[in-house]
């Protein structure tokens, strides 16, 4: 069993379709959403863990995209700009998973695990420097 985190993208006349409800019953994944949207123009986000055989996930995949799905296993919803970050510590206590967390006890330097993330978008909310976003 293994576990993959997508970003997938719904075209505006795709949102409607039950397209988790199929990967979990005909393609025996477990499904795990971080987070939905549906923007004005009802396109579709999704950020999902997706887990199972690697074959399940391999013909899952086949099948969402067989809906103009853009499966994107390389994007996160949320993105952490190193550049931005004024290293002043106030998202560490709003994190509940570590994903910001403290690389290096001596300097005290933040660093940002993708694969932690859950999507919570507290971080967003308060970091005073914006150097955490969302994608959507
Ligand atoms: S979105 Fe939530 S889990 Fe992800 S880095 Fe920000 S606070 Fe942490
Ligand atoms: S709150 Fe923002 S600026 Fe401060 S450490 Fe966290 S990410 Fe960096």
């Amino acid at each position: 069993m293994i576990t993959k985190r997508l970003l997938l993208f719904f075209p505006q006349c795709e949102t409607e379709k039950p397209i988790v409800y199929h990967l979990v019953k005909d393609y025996d994944l477990i499904v795990n959403i971080f987070r939905a949207k549906v923007t004005p123009e009802e396109e579709g986000y999704l950020v999902l863990d997706i887990t199972g055989s690697e074959e399940d996930i391999g013909r899952g995949m086949e099948y969402v995209r067989t809906f103009r799905v853009t499966v994107d296993e390389a994007r996160k919803g949320v993105r952490w700009d190193e550049k931005k970050c004024a290293q002043c510590g106030n998202c560490l206590t709003h994190c509940p998973t570590g994903a910001l967390f403290i690389k290096d006890r001596l300097t005290r330097e933040i660093s940002f695990d993708g694969s932690k993330c859950i999507e919570c978008l507290d971080c967003i909310e308060n970091c005073p420097f914006a150097a955490c976003s969302s994608l959507f």
